[in-house]
Parts: structure tokens; sequence; C-alpha cells
């Protein structure tokens, strides 16, 4: 698969689905407290998705069971909302989610502390956020795609965290997973050039400790190796002439 330029229609669906995606992130971070469990989120995000038109895209998706990846401390990514996964004080959570609007589909995740965490959770989500916006500051046209993963690997080992090397962003588009992929580690090589109408989904995942991650039994989840803390967060973004646009997320 090539990388796909879209149009001005299609960037307009694209806003759209991203726009309705960050309302599905607005509401369900209104729900995360102690008590509540990874299957009601999944059931509200689901039941909001639907009623605005639209289909969560990882239902289903190569056979995920749910429609929100929903990870709790050392999972990092993929995690299954069950009802039997209760948050409570002081974890970190992760809900990763995306909806299909006309066709076209938007992807986002967030990280929000239950209650209370520790100063270095904190630390660990902040670096994690600043990081996709450090990131960022490089996807514009005429520059390179690796300019972007560099920029992030840079800025979350000046804090000595780990970024994980398993997993990286994608471009996005008609389907959830496109062309090209965007590592969040340093690169030797300067990868694809970046031209207005690239639509990318760029997401560090970021471990407290080691950047090593491996695969639980239910071949979804994917957890740290050495137990430590993650964070996550992505949004869906258009390159253009000038600053790229967040399409997940209004100023
Ligand atoms: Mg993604």
């Amino acid at each position: 698969m090539s990388v796909s330029i879209k149009s001005a229609n299609e960037i307009a669906c694209m806003r759209q689905a991203g726009h309705l995606l960050e309302q599905v992130h607005d509401y369900l971070a209104t729900l995360i407290a102690p008590g509540i469990s990874t299957w009601e989120l999944d059931r509200e995000g689901e039941k909001l998705i639907r009623s605005m038109g639209c289909v969560p895209n990882f239902l289903n998706y190569n056979g995920f069971p749910a429609s929100f990846c929903i990870c709790i401390n050392d999972e990092v990514v993929h995690g299954i909302p069950a009802k039997g996964r209760i948050l409570k004080e002081g974890d970190l959570v992760k809900l990763d989610a995306g909806l299909i609007y006309k066709g076209y589909h938007s992807d986002a995740a967030r990280t929000y502390a239950v209650g209370k965490v520790s100063d270095e959770a904190m630390k660990l989500m902040q670096v994690t956020k600043q990081s996709f916006f450090e990131g960022i500051k490089f996807a514009k046209a005429g520059g390179h795609l690796h300019d972007i993963s560099n920029a992030i690997s840079d800025y979350v080992e000046s804090f000595g965290f780990g970024v994980v090397r398993d997993l990286v962003g994608h471009g996005i588009g008609t389907h959830l997973h496109e062309d090209p992929q965007v590592p969040n580690f340093r690169q030797k090589r300067r990868g694809v050039r970046l031209v207005p109408g690239m639509t990318l989904a760029i997401e560090p995942m970021i471990n407290m400790g080691r950047a090593d991650v491996l695969w639980l039994d239910d071949d979804w989840t994917v957890v740290t190796m050495d137990g430590s803390l993650s964070a996550h967060y992505e949004n869906t973004i258009v390159i253009t002439d000038g600053e790229p646009e967040i399409l997940t997320l209004s100023e």
C-alpha cells in the first residue's frame, strides 16, 4: 500500500470523524472513577458512537472483541474491556478508540489518572502527551516522516523513559491502518517526505521503565516486560501547507 493523499472532501469527512471521536473521549473522561469497569466504559462509548450514526472501528478488527482498547497500569495497548476489570484509586487507565464516519476513520488515545496517582506517574503521563506535541512540530510539508519519530524519541528519552518499539503509529483514512508506519523511536533513515493531505495517527506509547513489551496469552493485551507503568497518547492529524491540523483535538 502506498501513502494516500486525501482530497479536501476526504479531509472534511476525517475532520468530522475526528471531531465526533473527541466528543466520545470527552464523555468517557467524565466517567473515569474508582469502581467503574472497563466493560462499562466500552458499553457507554459504543452506545455514544452508534448514536452519532458512526461505527466503532476497533470492534471485530482482526477479531478484536470490543469497541475500545482499555489498558490499566502496566498494560500498554490492546487491552480487552471486561466486567471484572474495575478501576481503582491510583490506577493509570488508557482509552484508545476510533470510529468510522462516512467511510473515514479516526483514531485517538488518552491516559487518565484514577483519583490520585504518584508524582512519577503524573510525570509519565505529561511527558507522553507532550511527546506527541514535540513530534508534530515536525509534521510539516517538506519535512520527513522520521523527523517526527526522532523528536518524540529524543524528548521522551531525555526523561529516562522507555519508548515502545514493537508498536507504531500509522497512516489512516478509508482504512484504520494505512501506510506509512509512524515509529516513535529514533530512525536512521529520514522516511517519506511529508506532503499536504497526508493523514497520520501519531501515538507515542511510553514506559516508565524499559521499552520492552510482551503479549499476554489472549493474543491482544500488550504489557511492559518489566511490569512498569505505561502511558499512551494519540491523535489523528493532517499535514497541511502550514501547521498540522489535529483532527481529534480542538484548541
Ligand atoms: Mg492508532
